[in-house]
């Protein structure tokens, strides 16, 4: 628990990319101790194509989490990746990609768990260091908030959805990370309401979209032949992104996250916020309890994996 962990060896992946439609190969790779995760497109060249995934490197999350260098290369919908990195607990990969976006897969998280539990996880020398919170931040949109405040050793995601949609609802479910199990969060599918189709299509998104890798729900009708995998699927696939944004602190994270209406954006602007105090928090060591904030060798809030 206490050591950084990198995967034992490279996987190969191939998908389609949800928004740009296009098929994308992906090449997870291990890497050394305090490298974090780092994407890099095969397609650009190499003198521009490494993205940080760093919270810091967002940039208009609508719809997915994109992550940009200095030099604009990108790539996006990596937030379904990094909650498996997060749940998993891998601090350092590289990932190749060819593409600017990550496959969408199924639509959740199932195939990247797949795929990197096939191979298994090595354990490296080198200590993993955990965000502790020490102060409430809340930031507000509007009826939609989030929240991150102190919680001993553990993460608490506590979510609320609100829609309109007579199937979907308003739904609140609170996962606490240290309970284990993370199947159903991993293998909950996006999803999307039949109404707003054509207007994320007439923005240039989604064209790799099907129901066979996004729940579709029209009025208190789910189109998708299999329907749900779980009664509380839209829920849990919100926590899963929530999860998957949070990755790009560097970081895992003890502290209770309490949100309403949240979403890639709202995470983003917490991190912002949160990390850029550091009276809001600390490192902590696992079992060492050793606290290091004042350690002169990690001064910066966003350096991943210091
Ligand atoms: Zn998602």
């Amino acid at each position: 628990m206490n050591s950084q962990k990198t995967i034992k060896e490279s996987i190969d992946l191939q998908g389609v990319g949800l928004h740009n439609g296009m098929q994308v190969n992906l090449c997870l790779k291990p890497a050394k101790a305090n490298s974090g995760i780092s994407f890099i497109r095969t397609d650009v060249d190499s003198d521009k194509n490494l993205i940080e995934a760093n919270y810091k490197n967002v940039s208009s999350p609508i719809l997915c989490t994109k992550i940009k260098n200095s030099d604009g290369i990108s790539v996006s919908t990596i937030e379904h990746l990094m909650a498996v990195f997060y749940g998993e607990g891998i601090d350092n990969v590289e990932i190749e990609i060819d593409a600017p976006e990550v496959p969408i897969m199924d639509g959740s998280s199932f195939d990247f768990v797949e795929a990197i539990r096939s191979v298994g996880t090595e354990d490296q020398n080198s200590p993993k260091k955990y965000i502790n919170v020490l102060k409430k931040v809340e930031i507000k949109d509007g009826p939609k908030h989030i929240s991150i405040e102190p919680l001993s050793k553990d993460l608490i995601i506590d979510f609320e959805i609100v829609y309109k949609n007579p199937l979907i609802r308003t739904r609140r479910k609170e996962f606490k990370f240290s309970n284990g199990d993370l199947t159903s969060i991993y293998n909950s599918k996006t999803f999307c309401l039949y109404e707003d189709i054509d207007q994320i299509k007439s923005q240039g998104l989604a064209k790799g979209g099907s129901l066979e890798n996004a729940i579709v729900v029209k009025e208190n009708k789910i189109l998708n032949e299999d329907g749900l995998r779980y009664r509380d699927e839209f829920v849990n696939h919100k926590i899963l992104d929530c999860m998957g944004d949070l990755m790009l602190s560097g970081h895992r994270i003890f502290g209770h996250i309490k949100t309403s209406q949240g979403g890639h954006q709202l995470t983003n602007a917490l991190l912002r916020e949160f990390l850029s105090d550091k009276s809001n928090w600390e490192f902590e060591n696992f079992d060492k309890k050793e606290k290091d904030r004042k350690d002169s060798a990690y001064p910066r809030p966003f350096a991943v994996n210091a």
